[in-house]
């Protein structure tokens, strides 16, 4: 007999799923290896370890436990606005920047209308829009890179939402800031752009778009940025978004009324005063892209050059270099399902996992 079961909306059934990057711990029980002798770089996570500030904040947060967090936020509120000149209002806080993606559908885009976004650009793009049943026009990429006028040429009168990512994952490849906010100023000022600038602290200073600055011109202009990355804290699942306080104010009525935790929201506002590390990190990631690009040109291997804290290396049969990358104990992403079947993205990672993925990526190469 049958068993009867609650029964999704095809819309949910149709959903691929989102494939991370394989965790340390997987792999080590897989093919008995030593944890510690494993290197990871298939998230595009910090490779430094957290700040020594923030990890003291973490701890003085563990007295407060048993409370639930600050469902406003204050305190990072109070910080991010001061840093980034903009009021309060225009502030949501999200469970990871994927979280301000996921509210931008969720208050923007009903079952049946359209989203905007690139081929090869973030997987969560298609996957929040699958998931309020609307439909995703995936627009072919330019050199990789998002091709944004046929980016506007897509726009429907039903779209709602259009995704840019910038620096994109996982291309690595940036849109300059002037061709960026000609595309803003085309779009209906009934769409909401959302400009994903997860990697952004990895962008030297002088090379970033104002694009906080500009949302006083452009009211259907939603920023977000992330914590995971530069300020190292991916584990805590945090990030926000700045956009028009009337927008921003649609987002905090759609989210959980808890959804950044008390760890996340007390680790954010050390981290952001600790500029120091976030220099560094940027500097360290400079370095080992350095070292990347060399050993690659070393090998005769093509990459992307990326404005992010990670690399799309072409290999050719992808599958089988991944997999003797992971037999020697090193963790890279496969990227087939970003469309991309003969690279892999890999993390920029400390000096010497750089060159273990390195001299892996020789002996896959040659066997
Ligand atoms: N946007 C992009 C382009 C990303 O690569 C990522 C992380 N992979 C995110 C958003 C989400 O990051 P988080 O939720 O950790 O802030």
């Amino acid at each position: 007999m049958n068993t009867v079961l609650p029964v999704a909306p095809e819309y949910v059934q149709h959903i691929a799923r989102y494939v991370p990057g394989k965790p340390t711990e997987e792999l080590a029980r897989e093919l008995h290896l030593d944890p510690a002798t494993i290197v990871k770089l298939a998230s595009n996570e910090n490779p430094r370890g957290a700040s020594p500030r923030v990890l003291a904040a973490i701890a003085a947060a563990a007295a407060e436990v048993t409370r639930y967090p600050d469902g406003y936020g204050f305190r990072l509120k109070e910080a991010l606005a001061r840093r980034l000149g903009v009021d309060q209002a225009q502030l949501v806080l999200g469970n990871g920047s994927n979280d301000i993606l996921e509210l931008a559908t969720q208050a923007f885009l009903r079952p049946g209308e359209t989203t905007v976004y690139s081929q090869h650009a973030f997987a969560v793009y298609p996957l929040a829009t699958q998931a309020r049943g609307g439909r995703g026009i995936e627009v072919p990429a330019r050199d990789l890179g998002h091709d944004l006028p046929a980016m506007r040429a897509a726009i429907l009168p039903d779209t709602r939402v259009v995704f840019v990512a910038n620096p994109n994952n996982p291309t690595g490849t940036f849109i300059s800031p002037p061709a960026l906010e000609a595309f803003i100023d085309s779009v209906p000022r009934e769409v909401l752009v959302v400009l994903d600038e997860a990697y952004n602290e990895y962008l030297e200073p002088a090379d970033r778009a104002d694009s906080v600055g500009w949302i006083a011109r452009y009211p259907h202009l939603a920023v977000c940025r992330s914590f995971s990355k530069a300020y190292g804290l991916a584990a805590l699942r945090i990030g926000y978004g700045v956009m028009h306080a009337s927008v921003a104010d649609m987002f905090n009525r759609v989210r959980q009324p808890f959804n950044v935790n008390s760890f996340a929201q007390a680790a954010a506002v050390a981290a952001l005063e600790d500029v120091g590390y976030v220099d560094e990190s940027r500097a360290l990631n400079r370095a080992g892209l350095a070292q990347l690009y060399s050993g690659l040109a070393a090998l005769g291997v093509a990459y992307v050059p990326s404005h992010g804290n990670f690399l799309l290396v072409r290999v050719g049969d992808a599958q089988r270099v991944n997999h003797s990358l992971l037999t020697q104990g090193v963790i890279v992403r496969p990227v087939a399902n970003y469309g991309l079947p003969e690279y892999l993205r890999v993390s920029v990672g400390l000096p010497e996992e750089n060159e273990r993925f390195l001299r892996a990526l020789e002996v896959a190469l040659a066997c």
